[in-house]
């Protein structure tokens, strides 16, 4: 099973990292994909540039057996569609079982996102519980978790795609969005993120304008 994590990334934060590296330990994944986004279609520009983004994600997870950084998305032209990145990888990885990990919140938003009906149908959803954040308890996501919602984890590795499977992760109350406040207010975020990373942000004086 190919572990899927999107985001903006901006930046990269313990967050992102360790529920991302628990699913992929818990699941028993081969292989743990990030995929940083190019032009994020829902929310505004990303505050660092898409060199800094990856340069920080390539600090952060220097060493990691079996990750990737798969930079397709901002290869792309247009908006960085997860339907269009999980289309392309399913070509690529034909008899994989691929498994897109999602925050509670990013789950929770998935109706508004581009063809999301058709992401279930390309690739399992592992939804991360994100401190603070419920799962929906009616509409089409109850509807969808209703359907496609499995307890055991065997059984998603004996089907490719389709499933829905809540992981309990460790609960990290830290959010990108905090971080750049901090770096605004002049403070460092040490601590939140990988030393490098924040060593990285302080060189490059990022965040230190706009929120
Ligand atoms: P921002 O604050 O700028 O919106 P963010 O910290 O939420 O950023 P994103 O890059 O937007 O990070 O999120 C990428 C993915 O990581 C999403 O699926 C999101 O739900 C998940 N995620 C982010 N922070 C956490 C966290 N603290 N715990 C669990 N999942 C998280």
């Amino acid at each position: 099973m190919i572990g899927i994590f999107g985001g903006t990334f901006d930046p990269i934060h313990f967050g992102h990292l360790r529920p991302a590296f628990e699913v992929f330990q818990d699941l028993g994944c081969e292989e743990l994909r990030w995929i940083p986004s190019g032009q994020p279609p829902h929310r505004h520009s990303p505050n660092a540039s898409i060199e800094h983004r990856l340069n920080m994600l390539r600090l952060a997870l220097q060493g990691m057996k079996d990750v990737t950084i798969d930079e397709c998305e901002i290869h792309r032209s247009g908006p960085s569609y997860m339907v269009d990145t999980l289309s392309s990888l399913r070509q690529r990885y034909p008899d994989s079982s691929l498994a897109l990990i999602l925050g509670t919140d990013a789950f929770n938003g998935l109706p508004g996102w581009h063809r999301w009906q058709e992401l279930l149908p390309l690739a399992h959803i592992i939804v991360c519980s994100r401190p603070g954040v419920d799962l929906p308890e009616a509409g089409e996501l109850s509807a969808l978790l209703a359907g496609a919602r499995v307890d055991d984890i065997s059984r998603l590795q004996q089907s490719k795609h389709g499933l829905i499977y809540i992981h309990p992760v460790t609960a990290l109350p830290i959010s990108a969005t905090r971080i750049r406040e901090i770096c605004a207010q002049g403070y460092s975020p040490r601590f939140l993120l990988p030393a490098k990373v924040c060593d990285y942000i302080e060189q490059h004086g990022l965040y230190r304008q706009e929120v």
